[in-house]
């Protein structure tokens, strides 16, 4: 029986980029303790946003300090010695502060947060086409809905690349929690999908088609077909070294590296 029996975006990205990658994380299921500074800073701008929003639901707007505060003491409580710098010349207080710097800006321009949230940080669990052999999950950033079946699913980037239209218009990660989403509730007239690239307090927003989500569906559905059918045949899973190579902790596993990641500095 195959060992993939819920799949996500993520996942589904990474057979793409590199399925030796895929393979020794997914199939061999070897974890690592360790994460790049980039995937903690961004975990902990993800953190204080739900913060902010469940203190709004609640019925208190926070004062920015309290919001920043709350965003020092969770990268405080988290930090770990497994915590690496990549990037050669960049310091952990360096991304500390970018974090800080993302949150500002969001507090900034969103206040005073009057949108109808309906969902901070909601675990998706769904199928493609409604087939039970393509289960995926998935989590929802921020959920809102104005009462009468207009959605707007939100997503936050920390990254250094701001996405343009048209990449926004073929990205297929909240394509797949809006196909969850019609899944899941009645009532859906309308989705729109927003991305905050938080650095820069830029907004892109799309909508899809019916016939995109299709297209979406079976796309994803042939790559698990694919992908199961190499683990049940002893396929191979061919590793694509490439600059992403430098943030990969499986060096050590993988067929196509002969030692550990030199890249890969501690934080400190
Ligand atoms: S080091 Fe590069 S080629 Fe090897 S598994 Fe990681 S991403 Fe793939």
């Amino acid at each position: 029986m195959s060992k993939l029996e819920r799949f996500s975006y993520s996942g589904l990205e990474s057979y793409k980029k590199c399925p030796a990658q895929f393979k020794i994380r997914y199939i061999d299921n070897i974890r690592k303790p360790d994460e790049g500074i980039e995937a903690f800073m961004g975990k902990r701008v993800h953190d204080t946003l739900e913060h902010l929003y469940t203190e709004v639901g609640s019925g208190k707007v926070p004062f920015l300090d309290h919001i920043l505060d709350f965003y020092k003491t969770t990268w405080d409580e988290y930090w770990h010695d497994r915590i690496a710098i990549a990037k050669r010349g960049e310091r952990k207080e360096g991304y500390f502060r970018l974090g800080e710097d993302c949150i500002a800006r969001f507090y900034r321009n969103n206040q005073p947060f009057s949108e109808n949230v309906v969902g901070i940080e909601l675990v998706m669990d769904f199928m493609l086409d409604n087939d039970p052999d393509y289960r995926m999950k998935g989590i929802i950033d921020r959920l809102d809905h104005d009462g009468s079946g207009q959605f707007q699913i939100h997503d936050y980037k920390t990254g250094k690349r701001a996405m343009g239209q048209r990449k926004a218009d073929s990205d297929g990660q909240l394509a797949l929690y809006q196909i969850a989403l019609q899944q899941q509730k009645e009532n859906v007239n309308n989705v729109e999908l927003v991305w905050h690239f938080v650095r820069y307090g830029i907004e892109v927003r799309s909508k899809r088609t019916k016939e995109q989500l299709r297209q979406l569906a079976d796309m994803f559905k042939k790559r698990i077909d694919e992908i199961r059918l190499k683990e049940q045949q002893g396929g191979e899973f061919p590793a694509k070294p490439m600059i992403l190579c430098n943030w990969c902790y499986y060096w050590q596993e993988c067929p196509a590296q002969i030692r550990a990641n030199p890249f890969i500095r501690n934080g400190g």
